[in-house]
């Protein structure tokens, strides 16, 4: 069983990254940027809490997501974790050694999937997913096909996110870069971090992390 953290910025790939990995590996991937908008959707409390926040582009408060973390933590994963956008500050990376340490499991690696902010900016601002099965469309990459339906599905349900606007983008590009960042340097000191180039194509950044996990 392996556990791993994908880290880098919005759209650096990390999604992506990690519905290929449970598909292939069967792991479970926790992304809490799912979980919120699975709350929002539902109608919850904590959902009606958050959705301001997330759609002006800052963190919601640690306690809320460790809150999520540490109930699909207790589920257990065979497969292993794939932590997908938590943590996210030093606070939450200190929660998680400590979830992980009470549930006797181990943290294997923590990959940086590295790209540059032009680049993120330009995948973000055409970026939609398929309301069906989660497949992500980009307007100039990778467009839905003419008849509107989602190649791998047949849905034609397109979603666009709420924060994936340029002003909402830039605040979440400081919000990476002043809180999550230093998350770089202190798996590294602990001898945890990878760095792989996020620019490199899909499946070139597959085997990147194919050769991490081993
Ligand atoms: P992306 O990686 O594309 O920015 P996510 O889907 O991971 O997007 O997250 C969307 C939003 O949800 C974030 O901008 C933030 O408001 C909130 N969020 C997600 N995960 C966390 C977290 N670990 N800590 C605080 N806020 C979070
Ligand atoms: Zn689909």
């Amino acid at each position: 069983m392996t556990n791993i953290i994908l880290l880098g910025p919005p759209g650096a790939g990390k999604g992506t990254q990690a519905r290929h990995l449970t598909d292939s590996r069967g792991m479970v991937q926790l992304s809490t940027g799912d979980m919120l908008r699975e709350a929002q959707a539902n109608g919850s409390e904590m959902g009606k809490k958050v959705a301001d926040v997330i759609a002006r582009g800052e963190l919601v408060t640690d306690e809320i997501v460790i809150g999520l973390i540490r109930e699909k933590i207790a589920e257990g994963a065979e497969g292993g974790f794939i932590f997908d956008g938590f943590p996210r500050t030093l606070g939450q990376a200190d929660a998680l050694g400590e979830l992980l340490a009470e549930m006797g499991l181990s943290l294997d690696a923590v990959i940086e999937m590295a790209v540059d902010d032009a680049a993120l900016v330009a995948r973000i601002t055409g970026r939609s997913t398929c309301g069906g099965c989660g497949e992500v469309y980009h307007d100039e990459t990778k467009p839905w096909a003419a008849d509107g339906k989602c190649t791998n599905c047949g849905s034609t349900d397109v979603k666009r996110r709420a924060d994936d606007n340029e002003d909402s983008l830039k605040t979440r590009l400081m919000e990476y870069y002043k809180k999550t960042s230093p998350l770089l340097g202190y798996y590294y000191a602990k001898g945890d971090l990878t760095s792989i180039d996020g620019l490199s194509s899909m499946e070139a950044v597959r085997d990147d992390i194919a050769k991490v996990l081993g």
